[in-house]
């Protein structure tokens, strides 16, 4: 463990992982001072943060804040050509990241999910399918649930520690050693943060930069950019594919979602729906099986598994409707991935905050959608576009419940009732869990 004892910390961004970081810190005996840029005088934090003995420097970063500095922890959301972080890059200060620090706490083994997109889904999924092991009892730490700080102080030796990691988290990061280390994807994401592709890459790759061949990844042998920067590593190598056998890893075969050979359960029997989810559940049920988890609740996990809150959640049968919560599809690649995520009629809910920007790529996936209900800012514009894309049934409504009422009329049995809005919620909600919420207190009320 580096040492902080009496050591100088500057944590840099508060919120729920700089606090979390702020206060591991003070457990680890350094003298701790917090910034945010954000004025937080008279706020509840402060007073708790005061209370703990730890200091906060808010409403600026004055850069005088790193004179006296030894380390600098970062919270993942500020980037590098932050004046203060490049202050402290360039004074050669060590700028440590929150999931380091975490991860040099943590007595267990860490597994660590990260890709583009599916990360929370993954990481939900391999947690539960490792659940109730009393001898090597799995921790979930990540986006939705507890960060990291505050869960590896609680894991033991012999537990492990399942947690997503971002690109912001791993840029930074030198020591950080996963055991087993999980590759989704990697797409064109975050680029303003990054400042270009090759970064983003290698960010993503630092993940297996110190693992041995002692560790293992599971990689996606489908994107070529996350197979390079798998063989780039001294790690066992362990392929997923949802378009070719694998015979050493996970692999989709007649239909069965099969590990080295051994079917474990039918695509038919497993309760997520969507293509991106099929390479989810593989990936899952490869760290599950490598790290010893038993293939009866790995099934039984597939089987019942209704997804993360609002990402494409199965929220219930509705006289014999199929309900979907997808709150989270804040863009229309998210909407576009839902709606190719079902074979069943689909009556969607579409709307929300208008950033100005056209819906015809949406017009292609509507094609096939049995009825269109839309309300918020947006809804003239998503109306037009279903009516490009000629569905049959479309209707504009000013909130989201007159929306699900008006949606759930235009549904029979055996159809999806869906909400994936396609835009932010900023426009009726403060966030897309409120909107969510609000969906599924909506559809309770239909009964
Ligand atoms: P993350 O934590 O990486 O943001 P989530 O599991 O929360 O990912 O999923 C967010 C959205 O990303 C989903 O609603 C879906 O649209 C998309 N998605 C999920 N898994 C994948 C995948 N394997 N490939 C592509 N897109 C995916």
């Amino acid at each position: 463990i580096k040492d902080f004892e009496n050591k100088a910390v500057l944590v840099l961004g508060l919120a729920k992982s700089g606090m979390a970081a702020a206060r591991l810190l003070k457990k680890l005996g350094a003298n701790v001072t917090v910034n945010d840029a954000k004025d937080l005088a008279g706020t509840e934090e402060e007073k708790a943060l005061r209370k703990e003995g730890i200091t906060l420097v808010s409403g600026g970063h004055p850069a005088s804040l790193l004179d006296e500095a030894d380390y600098v922890v970062k919270n993942p959301g500020i980037p590098y050509h932050n004046p203060l972080v490049s202050e402290a890059v360039n004074r050669n200060l060590p700028v440590v990241t929150e999931i380091e620090l975490a991860s040099l706490v943590c007595e267990g083994d860490i597994v660590s999910i990260s890709g583009s997109n599916g990360k929370t889904t993954t990481t939900t999924l391999l947690y539960e399918m490792l659940k109730g092991n009393e001898n090597k009892k799995p921790w979930i730490a990540g986006n939705i649930g507890t960060v990291a700080c505050e869960v590896a102080q609680e894991v033991k030796a012999q537990d492990i520690m399942v947690t997503e990691v971002s690109s912001f988290q791993l840029k930074g990061t030198k020591d950080f050693h996963p055991h087993v280390a999980v590759l989704l994807n990697i797409f064109d994401a975050h680029l303003d943060y990054h400042g270009d592709r090759l970064d983003y890459e290698q960010s993503k790759g630092k993940m297996f930069s110190n693992m041995t061949s002692e560790d293992v990844i599971i990689y996606n042998s489908d994107d070529p950019v996350v197979e390079t920067l798998a063989k780039h590593s001294k790690a066992q190598l362990v392929p997923f594919s949802a378009s070719s056998k694998q015979s050493e890893g996970a692999y989709v075969e007649n239909g069965w979602i099969t590990f080295k050979e051994e079917s474990i359960l039918s695509l038919k029997e497993a309760s997520l729906p969507g293509a991106h989810n099929v390479e989810n559940m593989l990936a899952a049920v490869a760290a599950a099986k490598i790290l010893g988890g038993s293939t009866t609740q790995i099934i039984d996990v597939l089987k019942t598994f209704n997804g993360v809150k609002h990402r494409l959640q199965f929220v219930g049968n509705l006289n014999g409707r199929k309900i979907y919560n997808d709150s989270k599809a804040t863009n229309i690649l998210a909407t576009q991935k839902a709606l190719s995520s079902f074979t069943q009629p689909v009556v969607l809910l579409a709307g929300g905050l208008d950033r100005g920007n056209s819906f015809d790529d949406l017009i292609p996936y509507l094609a096939k959608v049995k009825g269109v209900v839309t309300y918020g800012e947006t809804k003239g514009k998503i109306a037009e576009a279903a009516y490009e894309a000629d569905v049959s049934n479309i209707e504009k409504q000013n909130t989201l419940e007159e929306a699900v009422k008006t949606a759930y009329k235009l549904t029979e049995e055996g159809d999806v009732l869906l909400l994936s809005p396609a835009c932010a919620s900023w426009d009726q909600f403060k966030t897309f869990e409120e909107r969510g919420e609000t969906f599924i207190k909506a559809v309770q009320h239909l009964q």
